[in-house]
Protein backbone atom coordinates (compact mmCIF):
# COMPACT_ATOMS: atom_id res chain seq x y z
CA UNK A 1 0.00 0.00 0.00
CA UNK A 2 1.44 3.45 -0.79
CA UNK A 3 0.78 4.26 2.44
CA UNK A 4 4.25 2.94 3.90
CA UNK A 5 5.98 5.59 1.48
CA UNK A 6 7.33 8.50 2.31
CA UNK A 7 6.15 11.27 -0.02
CA UNK A 8 8.76 13.92 1.98
CA UNK A 9 11.40 15.15 -0.37
CA UNK A 10 13.46 17.79 1.92
CA UNK A 11 13.31 20.64 4.30
CA UNK A 12 13.48 23.90 2.15
CA UNK A 13 14.51 27.39 2.80
CA UNK A 14 11.72 30.04 2.25
CA UNK A 15 13.76 32.81 1.19
CA UNK A 16 17.01 31.33 -0.16
CA UNK A 17 15.45 27.70 -1.21
CA UNK A 18 18.53 26.16 -0.15
CA UNK A 19 17.59 22.19 0.94
CA UNK A 20 17.94 20.28 4.23
CA UNK A 21 17.69 16.61 5.32
CA UNK A 22 14.58 15.85 7.03
CA UNK A 23 16.07 16.19 10.38
CA UNK A 24 14.88 18.42 13.52
CA UNK A 25 16.04 21.71 12.02
CA UNK A 26 14.06 24.80 11.50
CA UNK A 27 16.16 27.62 10.38
CA UNK A 28 18.50 28.21 7.24
CA UNK A 29 21.70 28.86 8.45
CA UNK A 30 22.00 30.93 5.38
CA UNK A 31 19.75 33.56 6.18
CA UNK A 32 17.84 32.02 9.03
CA UNK A 33 14.69 31.85 6.83
CA UNK A 34 12.24 29.39 8.30
CA UNK A 35 12.28 25.56 6.39
CA UNK A 36 9.18 24.02 5.43
CA UNK A 37 8.84 20.65 3.91
CA UNK A 38 8.61 19.66 0.12
CA UNK A 39 7.18 16.53 -1.26
CA UNK A 40 6.92 14.86 -4.20
CA UNK A 41 3.46 15.86 -5.39
CA UNK A 42 3.78 13.80 -8.61
CA UNK A 43 3.91 10.28 -6.85
CA UNK A 44 1.04 11.80 -4.42
CA UNK A 45 -1.22 12.27 -7.40
CA UNK A 46 -0.82 8.81 -8.18
CA UNK A 47 -2.33 7.85 -5.08
CA UNK A 48 -4.10 10.49 -3.31
CA UNK A 49 -7.74 10.54 -4.95
CA UNK A 50 -11.15 11.48 -3.69
CA UNK A 51 -12.10 7.45 -4.22
CA UNK A 52 -9.16 7.11 -1.74
CA UNK A 53 -9.80 9.25 0.71
CA UNK A 54 -13.49 8.93 1.17
CA UNK A 55 -12.16 4.91 1.78
CA UNK A 56 -10.28 6.14 4.73
CA UNK A 57 -11.02 6.36 8.78
CA UNK A 58 -12.67 9.83 9.36
CA UNK A 59 -9.45 11.05 10.82
CA UNK A 60 -6.75 14.00 9.36
CA UNK A 61 -4.70 10.90 8.30
CA UNK A 62 -6.75 10.22 5.79
CA UNK A 63 -4.99 12.62 3.52
CA UNK A 64 -1.34 11.21 5.48
CA UNK A 65 0.35 11.36 1.83
CA UNK A 66 0.30 15.39 2.34
CA UNK A 67 1.68 15.43 6.05
CA UNK A 68 5.24 15.04 6.74
CA UNK A 69 5.76 11.83 8.38
CA UNK A 70 7.70 8.68 6.80
CA UNK A 71 5.97 6.03 7.99
CA UNK A 72 2.44 4.96 9.56
CA UNK A 73 1.72 7.55 12.47
CA UNK A 74 2.19 6.69 15.41
CA UNK A 75 0.87 9.30 18.07
CA UNK A 76 -2.97 11.21 17.40
CA UNK A 77 -4.02 8.09 15.00
CA UNK A 78 -7.97 9.60 16.02
CA UNK A 79 -7.49 13.19 15.72
CA UNK A 80 -9.41 15.15 13.40
CA UNK A 81 -12.43 15.35 11.15
CA UNK A 82 -14.14 17.56 13.19
CA UNK A 83 -17.99 18.33 12.37
CA UNK A 84 -18.28 21.22 9.39
CA UNK A 85 -22.03 22.59 10.79
CA UNK A 86 -24.04 24.92 8.45
CA UNK A 87 -24.63 27.79 10.78
CA UNK A 88 -27.85 29.09 9.54
CA UNK A 89 -28.81 30.92 12.41
CA UNK A 90 -25.49 32.76 13.05
CA UNK A 91 -25.61 33.52 9.22
CA UNK A 92 -28.92 35.48 9.29
CA UNK A 93 -27.81 37.33 12.41
CA UNK A 94 -24.46 38.15 11.03
CA UNK A 95 -25.90 38.89 7.45
CA UNK A 96 -24.65 36.80 4.84
CA UNK A 97 -26.30 34.26 2.65
CA UNK A 98 -24.16 31.38 3.83
CA UNK A 99 -22.02 30.52 6.79
CA UNK A 100 -20.18 27.57 8.36
CA UNK A 101 -18.50 26.62 11.64
CA UNK A 102 -15.45 24.33 11.44
CA UNK A 103 -15.46 23.24 14.89
CA UNK A 104 -12.20 21.93 16.30
CA UNK A 105 -13.64 22.84 19.75
CA UNK A 106 -14.50 19.47 19.82
CA UNK A 107 -11.03 17.81 18.06
CA UNK A 108 -10.05 14.91 19.96
CA UNK A 109 -8.43 14.50 22.47
CA UNK A 110 -7.81 18.23 23.96
CA UNK A 111 -10.29 20.04 22.59
CA UNK A 112 -8.33 22.32 20.15
CA UNK A 113 -6.85 22.64 16.54
CA UNK A 114 -3.49 22.15 18.62
CA UNK A 115 -4.09 18.02 18.39
CA UNK A 116 -3.60 17.94 14.68
CA UNK A 117 -0.03 20.17 14.95
CA UNK A 118 1.14 17.78 17.91
CA UNK A 119 0.00 14.41 16.48
CA UNK A 120 2.11 15.44 13.33
CA UNK A 121 5.13 16.68 15.49
CA UNK A 122 4.90 13.08 18.00
CA UNK A 123 4.68 11.07 15.33
CA UNK A 124 7.48 12.61 13.36
CA UNK A 125 9.40 13.26 16.62
CA UNK A 126 9.19 9.32 17.17
CA UNK A 127 10.19 8.51 13.89
CA UNK A 128 13.72 10.64 14.31
CA UNK A 129 14.14 8.55 18.01
CA UNK A 130 13.18 11.43 20.24
CA UNK A 131 11.99 10.07 23.69
CA UNK A 132 11.40 13.54 25.29
CA UNK A 133 8.77 16.19 23.69
CA UNK A 134 8.42 19.82 24.65
CA UNK A 135 6.89 23.11 23.31
CA UNK A 136 6.48 26.65 24.37
CA UNK A 137 2.55 27.07 24.51
CA UNK A 138 -0.40 30.07 24.98
CA UNK A 139 -2.36 27.00 26.88
CA UNK A 140 -3.84 24.65 24.21
CA UNK A 141 -0.74 23.77 22.50
CA UNK A 142 0.66 22.39 25.95
CA UNK A 143 -2.54 20.68 26.41
CA UNK A 144 -2.14 18.42 23.45
CA UNK A 145 1.55 17.90 23.92
CA UNK A 146 0.87 16.92 27.65
CA UNK A 147 -1.87 14.64 26.28
CA UNK A 148 -0.73 13.02 23.20
CA UNK A 149 2.60 12.43 25.07
CA UNK A 150 1.03 10.44 27.38
CA UNK A 151 -0.52 8.42 25.86
CA UNK A 152 2.63 7.31 23.49
CA UNK A 153 4.75 7.01 26.50
CA UNK A 154 6.70 9.99 25.80
CA UNK A 155 8.34 12.70 28.46
CA UNK A 156 7.25 16.26 28.45
CA UNK A 157 8.12 19.44 29.44
CA UNK A 158 5.88 22.40 28.74
CA UNK A 159 6.32 25.80 29.37
CA UNK A 160 3.73 28.83 29.57
CA UNK A 161 3.32 31.92 30.83
CA UNK A 162 2.72 31.71 34.33
CA UNK A 163 -0.89 33.60 34.35
CA UNK A 164 -2.58 31.40 32.13
CA UNK A 165 -6.36 30.20 32.81
CA UNK A 166 -6.89 27.41 35.24
CA UNK A 167 -8.44 25.54 32.68
CA UNK A 168 -5.28 25.72 30.64
CA UNK A 169 -2.82 24.86 33.47
CA UNK A 170 -4.76 21.96 34.75
CA UNK A 171 -5.56 20.60 31.22
CA UNK A 172 -1.61 19.92 31.34
CA UNK A 173 -0.82 18.75 34.72
CA UNK A 174 -3.14 16.18 34.74
CA UNK A 175 -1.09 14.37 32.35
CA UNK A 176 1.30 14.29 34.40
CA UNK A 177 3.78 16.88 32.15
CA UNK A 178 6.47 18.87 33.68
CA UNK A 179 4.66 22.37 33.71
CA UNK A 180 6.94 25.21 33.84
CA UNK A 181 5.33 28.23 34.42
CA UNK A 182 7.65 31.61 33.35
CA UNK A 183 6.90 34.70 35.20
CA UNK A 184 6.59 36.46 31.35
CA UNK A 185 4.99 36.77 28.37
CA UNK A 186 4.61 34.05 25.63
CA UNK A 187 7.56 35.76 23.47
CA UNK A 188 10.12 35.15 26.62
CA UNK A 189 8.65 31.54 27.23
CA UNK A 190 9.46 30.97 23.21
CA UNK A 191 13.08 32.88 23.49
CA UNK A 192 14.06 30.73 26.44
CA UNK A 193 12.79 27.57 24.87
CA UNK A 194 15.07 28.45 21.63
CA UNK A 195 17.94 28.37 24.46
CA UNK A 196 16.89 25.47 26.23
CA UNK A 197 16.02 23.43 22.65
CA UNK A 198 19.73 24.24 21.34
CA UNK A 199 21.17 22.59 24.61
CA UNK A 200 18.88 19.77 25.15
CA UNK A 201 18.32 16.92 22.93
CA UNK A 202 14.48 17.39 22.93
CA UNK A 203 12.14 17.42 20.37
CA UNK A 204 10.31 20.87 20.73
CA UNK A 205 7.32 20.70 18.64
CA UNK A 206 7.35 24.41 17.94
CA UNK A 207 10.81 24.90 17.79
CA UNK A 208 13.34 22.38 16.11
CA UNK A 209 9.99 20.23 15.44
CA UNK A 210 8.32 22.96 13.85
CA UNK A 211 8.51 22.75 9.57
CA UNK A 212 6.69 19.06 10.84
CA UNK A 213 4.36 20.46 13.36
CA UNK A 214 2.99 23.49 10.90
CA UNK A 215 2.42 20.95 8.54
CA UNK A 216 -0.58 19.47 10.78
CA UNK A 217 -2.62 22.54 10.37
CA UNK A 218 -3.22 21.82 6.33
CA UNK A 219 -5.42 18.98 7.83
CA UNK A 220 -7.86 21.58 8.72
CA UNK A 221 -8.33 23.38 5.40
CA UNK A 222 -8.10 19.52 3.69
CA UNK A 223 -11.32 18.40 5.66
CA UNK A 224 -13.24 21.56 5.09
CA UNK A 225 -12.79 21.34 1.55
CA UNK A 226 -14.42 17.44 1.49
CA UNK A 227 -17.00 18.53 3.76
CA UNK A 228 -18.31 21.46 1.75
CA UNK A 229 -18.10 18.70 -1.03
CA UNK A 230 -15.07 19.22 -2.48
CA UNK A 231 -14.90 23.07 -3.15
CA UNK A 232 -12.84 25.08 -1.70
CA UNK A 233 -14.52 27.91 0.43
CA UNK A 234 -14.97 31.88 -1.20
CA UNK A 235 -14.02 32.73 2.71
CA UNK A 236 -12.42 31.54 5.78
CA UNK A 237 -11.79 33.22 8.50
CA UNK A 238 -8.83 32.36 11.10
CA UNK A 239 -8.03 33.13 14.57
CA UNK A 240 -3.88 34.17 14.56
CA UNK A 241 -1.38 33.72 17.23
CA UNK A 242 1.59 32.94 15.46
CA UNK A 243 -0.29 33.01 12.16
CA UNK A 244 0.79 29.64 11.01
CA UNK A 245 -2.49 28.18 11.13
CA UNK A 246 -3.65 30.67 8.66
CA UNK A 247 -0.67 30.31 5.93
CA UNK A 248 -1.01 26.30 6.53
CA UNK A 249 -4.72 26.50 5.26
CA UNK A 250 -4.06 28.63 2.47
CA UNK A 251 -1.53 25.99 1.27
CA UNK A 252 -4.17 23.25 1.71
CA UNK A 253 -6.06 24.94 -0.81
CA UNK A 254 -3.57 25.56 -2.32
CA UNK A 255 -2.15 21.81 -2.47
CA UNK A 256 -5.89 20.08 -3.33
CA UNK A 257 -6.21 22.85 -6.48
CA UNK A 258 -2.82 21.58 -7.47
CA UNK A 259 -3.64 17.84 -7.25
CA UNK A 260 -7.15 18.48 -8.82
CA UNK A 261 -8.87 17.31 -5.85
CA UNK A 262 -10.69 20.20 -6.06
CA UNK A 263 -11.69 23.15 -8.68
CA UNK A 264 -9.59 25.35 -8.90
CA UNK A 265 -11.84 28.64 -7.78
CA UNK A 266 -10.90 32.06 -6.42
CA UNK A 267 -10.67 32.20 -2.32
CA UNK A 268 -10.08 34.37 0.29
CA UNK A 269 -8.35 34.23 3.85
CA UNK A 270 -9.10 36.49 6.24
CA UNK A 271 -7.46 36.74 9.53
CA UNK A 272 -8.47 37.66 13.07
CA UNK A 273 -6.97 38.91 16.31
CA UNK A 274 -7.46 40.51 19.98
CA UNK A 275 -7.40 44.08 19.95
CA UNK A 276 -4.91 43.81 22.88
CA UNK A 277 -2.13 42.00 20.97
CA UNK A 278 -3.13 42.78 17.32
CA UNK A 279 0.27 42.75 15.15
CA UNK A 280 -0.97 41.45 12.29
CA UNK A 281 -3.96 42.97 12.23
CA UNK A 282 -2.68 46.17 12.53
CA UNK A 283 -0.25 46.26 10.14
CA UNK A 284 -2.72 44.46 7.18
CA UNK A 285 -5.01 47.64 7.91
CA UNK A 286 -2.41 49.98 7.38
CA UNK A 287 -1.19 48.58 4.14
CA UNK A 288 2.23 47.24 5.37
CA UNK A 289 4.19 44.13 4.84
CA UNK A 290 5.53 43.76 8.07
CA UNK A 291 4.47 43.83 11.39
CA UNK A 292 5.74 45.93 14.53
CA UNK A 293 5.79 43.71 17.95
CA UNK A 294 3.42 44.32 20.63
CA UNK A 295 3.14 43.56 24.40
CA UNK A 296 -0.10 41.51 24.82
CA UNK A 297 -2.85 42.13 26.85
CA UNK A 298 -6.08 40.60 26.19
CA UNK A 299 -8.40 37.84 27.40
CA UNK A 300 -7.60 35.84 24.18
CA UNK A 301 -4.66 34.28 25.48
CA UNK A 302 -4.59 31.47 23.40
CA UNK A 303 -3.95 34.34 20.63
CA UNK A 304 -1.53 36.75 23.00
CA UNK A 305 1.85 36.59 20.88
CA UNK A 306 3.31 39.74 20.14
CA UNK A 307 5.70 38.76 17.57
CA UNK A 308 4.94 36.17 15.47
CA UNK A 309 6.37 33.87 13.92
CA UNK A 310 4.61 33.57 10.85
CA UNK A 311 3.50 36.98 11.06
CA UNK A 312 4.98 38.33 7.84
CA UNK A 313 3.94 34.99 5.84
CA UNK A 314 0.26 35.22 6.67
CA UNK A 315 0.24 38.99 5.68
CA UNK A 316 1.54 37.96 2.40
CA UNK A 317 -1.20 35.37 2.00
CA UNK A 318 -3.95 37.95 3.37
CA UNK A 319 -2.42 40.36 0.28
CA UNK A 320 -2.77 37.50 -2.02
CA UNK A 321 -5.71 36.41 -1.93
CA UNK A 322 -7.47 39.59 -1.37
CA UNK A 323 -8.51 39.07 2.29
CA UNK A 324 -8.81 41.37 4.96
CA UNK A 325 -8.03 41.34 8.70
CA UNK A 326 -9.21 42.81 11.78
CA UNK A 327 -9.34 42.31 15.67
CA UNK A 328 -12.10 42.73 18.57
CA UNK A 329 -11.99 44.14 21.84
CA UNK A 330 -12.45 41.98 25.08
CA UNK A 331 -15.96 42.89 25.02
CA UNK A 332 -16.52 41.92 21.63
CA UNK A 333 -14.71 39.00 22.08
CA UNK A 334 -17.40 37.80 24.87
CA UNK A 335 -20.22 38.93 22.43
CA UNK A 336 -18.96 36.69 19.99
CA UNK A 337 -18.85 33.73 22.23
CA UNK A 338 -22.24 34.56 23.03
CA UNK A 339 -23.23 34.96 19.58
CA UNK A 340 -21.75 31.72 18.48
CA UNK A 341 -23.46 30.00 21.76
CA UNK A 342 -26.93 31.49 21.10
CA UNK A 343 -27.02 30.63 17.44
CA UNK A 344 -25.39 27.62 17.17
CA UNK A 345 -25.46 25.75 20.53
CA UNK A 346 -21.12 25.43 20.41
CA UNK A 347 -19.34 26.96 22.89
CA UNK A 348 -15.79 28.30 21.95
CA UNK A 349 -12.95 29.67 23.70
CA UNK A 350 -12.09 33.44 23.80
CA UNK A 351 -10.23 32.53 20.42
CA UNK A 352 -13.34 31.76 18.66
CA UNK A 353 -15.02 35.15 20.10
CA UNK A 354 -12.16 36.77 18.18
CA UNK A 355 -12.97 34.60 14.46
CA UNK A 356 -17.11 35.50 15.29
CA UNK A 357 -16.65 39.23 16.33
CA UNK A 358 -14.20 39.98 13.02
CA UNK A 359 -16.27 38.25 10.65
CA UNK A 360 -19.37 40.04 12.08
CA UNK A 361 -16.84 43.27 11.47
CA UNK A 362 -15.83 42.05 7.67
CA UNK A 363 -19.67 41.45 6.56
CA UNK A 364 -20.83 44.41 8.48
CA UNK A 365 -18.55 46.16 6.12
CA UNK A 366 -18.60 44.50 3.15
CA UNK A 367 -15.45 43.32 2.91
CA UNK A 368 -16.84 39.83 3.03
CA UNK A 369 -20.24 40.29 0.99
CA UNK A 370 -23.51 39.37 2.04
CA UNK A 371 -24.35 37.54 -1.22
CA UNK A 372 -20.83 35.44 -0.58
CA UNK A 373 -20.19 31.97 1.68
CA UNK A 374 -17.60 31.84 4.39
CA UNK A 375 -16.31 29.64 6.79
CA UNK A 376 -15.15 30.53 10.17
CA UNK A 377 -12.64 28.54 12.10
CA UNK A 378 -13.46 27.59 15.80
CA UNK A 379 -9.98 26.49 16.98
CA UNK A 380 -10.63 26.18 20.71
CA UNK A 381 -13.44 25.11 23.44
CA UNK A 382 -15.14 27.78 25.77
CA UNK A 383 -15.01 25.21 28.86
CA UNK A 384 -11.46 25.81 28.85
CA UNK A 385 -11.95 29.53 29.55
CA UNK A 386 -15.05 29.64 31.86
CA UNK A 387 -12.91 32.68 33.81
CA UNK A 388 -13.38 34.99 30.83
CA UNK A 389 -17.16 35.07 30.64
CA UNK A 390 -18.10 33.38 34.03
CA UNK A 391 -19.19 37.35 35.29
CA UNK A 392 -21.15 37.82 31.94
CA UNK A 393 -23.61 35.35 31.18
CA UNK A 394 -26.21 35.88 33.82
CA UNK A 395 -26.80 33.93 36.66
CA UNK A 396 -28.43 30.80 37.93
CA UNK A 397 -31.94 31.63 40.16
CA UNK A 398 -32.10 29.40 43.27
CA UNK A 399 -35.42 28.17 45.13
CA UNK A 400 -36.50 25.67 46.99
CA UNK A 401 -37.78 22.41 45.55
CA UNK A 402 -40.86 23.72 45.67
CA UNK A 403 -44.02 24.07 42.59
CA UNK A 404 -45.41 27.11 44.17
CA UNK A 405 -41.56 28.59 44.34
CA UNK A 406 -40.99 28.08 40.60
CA UNK A 407 -44.85 29.43 39.88
CA UNK A 408 -43.71 32.46 41.51
CA UNK A 409 -40.55 32.74 39.62
CA UNK A 410 -42.27 32.68 36.33
CA UNK A 411 -45.14 35.00 37.41
CA UNK A 412 -42.14 37.55 38.15
CA UNK A 413 -40.97 37.16 35.18
CA UNK A 414 -44.12 37.51 33.26
CA UNK A 415 -43.69 33.76 31.46
CA UNK A 416 -46.43 31.86 33.45
CA UNK A 417 -47.21 28.64 32.83
CA UNK A 418 -50.03 28.82 30.19
CA UNK A 419 -51.34 24.95 30.20
C1 LIG B 1 -2.68 28.32 18.84
C2 LIG B 1 -4.08 28.74 18.56
C3 LIG B 1 -4.45 29.46 17.40
C4 LIG B 1 -3.51 30.04 16.38
O1 LIG B 1 -2.35 29.43 16.13
P1 LIG B 1 -1.22 29.93 15.15
O2 LIG B 1 -1.05 28.83 14.18
O3 LIG B 1 -0.02 30.14 16.01
O4 LIG B 1 -1.65 31.22 14.49
C5 LIG B 1 -5.79 29.69 17.21
N1 LIG B 1 -6.72 29.29 18.09
C6 LIG B 1 -6.40 28.62 19.21
C7 LIG B 1 -7.50 28.24 20.15
C8 LIG B 1 -5.08 28.31 19.48
O5 LIG B 1 -4.79 27.64 20.60
ZN1 LIG C 1 17.85 30.34 3.36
Amino acid sequence: MANEKSFMKALKCRECGHEYPLTATHVCEFDFGPLEVVYDYEAIRGSLTRASIESRPQTMWRYRELLPVAGEPTVGTQVGFTPLVKADRLAKRLGIRELWIKNDAVNYPTLSFKDRVVSVALSRAVELGFTTVACASTGNLANSVAANAASAGLKAYVFIPADLEQGKVVNSLVYGANVIGIKGHYDEVNRLCAEIAGKYGWAFVNVNMRPYYAEGSKSLGFEVQEQLGWRIPQHTVIPMASGSLLTKIHKSYQEFSKLGLVPNTKWKVHGAQATGCNPISAAQKAGLDFFKPVKPNTIAKSLAIGTPADGFYSLRVMKDTGGHCDDVTDDEIREGIRLLADCEGIFAETAGGVTVGVAKKLIASGKIPAEDSAVLCITGNGLKTLDAVANHVGQTREIRPSLREFEGLLEAEGAACKA
